[in-house]
């Protein structure tokens, strides 16, 4: 089955579809993930954004991230969005939008959070993949890292920008921000400790990619990439196209976090290109 949400309705059918998974006061904390005097608009344009945000599978609440993605950066800047959410709670869909080639015509960013570690389909991995190849943005969120995991081909690994295939467990994760001049990491705080999240394990930082902010491990130690970008898809002719990652958002309560949804709003403007450049050497305000 698949739903397309339509956000202006969403509200509406947030009751329907949820009556016997959210509680009235989680429907509440979605709804109105910010307080909207608190926030200060990271895209200040006129021109409306598009946004398709693609969502379904596997060990997360997405009902609940969705409705806690789309409102709360709808918060920061002039965004409509379109949600598909599709795929059934499984590890393994082909979902029926990436039967269309120009599946994201008419978007300016496509938004990630699924999680299908078994779908290993070749040709329908590139159909996603040569679609952003051809220019369209994105921002990839938790476990779409783990999405297409059992895949040999290395398509989606190189458009994501990091290679993972397992996470230590869920805990509070202090994130240490590595490059703060970077436009997408404007405002996010120098002290930021995660709700309760998974720390994914990144065994490969693609040479197109750049961390932005990394955790350690409880278990070894080691440091690994949590939040960062990728540029995908470069010839000698043309740049890539902009790619914003964190490997967080597992829990709920990461989606209630303002300062994580805020970085998702700083991650989808950045990624569609409508945010500043800092120039070189400029001190950040
Ligand atoms: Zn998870």
């Amino acid at each position: 089955m698949i739903e397309h949400l339509s956000l202006p309705l969403m509200s509406l059918v947030v009751f329907g579809l949820t009556a016997s998974s959210l509680s009235s006061q989680e429907i509440a904390n979605v709804v109105a993930p910010v307080e909207p005097a608190d926030v200060e608009l990271i895209y200040k344009g006129e021109k409306k954004l598009r946004g398709l945000l693609i969502t379904g599978g596997c060990c997360h609440n997405y009902l609940f991230q969705g409705l806690a993605i789309t409102s709360g950066i709808e918060a920061y800047g002039n965004i409509e969005w379109e949600v598909v959410r599709d795929g059934g709670t499984g590890t393994s869909a082909e979902i029926e939008l990436y039967d269309d080639p120009n599946w994201a015509k008419g978007f300016d960013v496509v938004v990630h959070n699924e999680c299908f570690a078994r779908t290993t389909n070749p040709e329908y991995i590139r159909r996603i993949t040569e679609v952003h190849r051809s220019g369209v943005p994105s921002v990839v969120i938790h476990c779409a890292m783990h999405t297409y995991r059992d895949a040999e081909i290395d398509d989606w690994r190189q458009f994501l920008g990091v290679t993972s295939k397992r996470h230590d467990h869920n805990s509070e994760y202090a994130v240490r921000v590595t490059k703060p001049a970077h436009p997408a990491m404007k405002g996010f705080p120098a002290n930021w400790v995660t709700p309760k999240d998974e720390l994914y394990i990144v065994e490969k930082l693609w040479p197109t990619a750049t961390t932005l902010a990394t955790s350690v491990s409880e278990k070894d130690g080691k440091e690994h990439s949590v939040i960062w970008v990728n540029e995908f898809g470069a010839t000698k002719d043309k740049p890539g196209v902009r790619v914003f990652g964190t490997t967080y958002g597992h829990s709920d309560d990461t989606f209630r976090d303002p300062v994580f949804i805020r970085l998702l709003a700083s991650g989808v403007f950045w990624a569609a290109g409508v945010l500043e450049e800092a120039p070189a050497g400029a001190k950040a305000p």
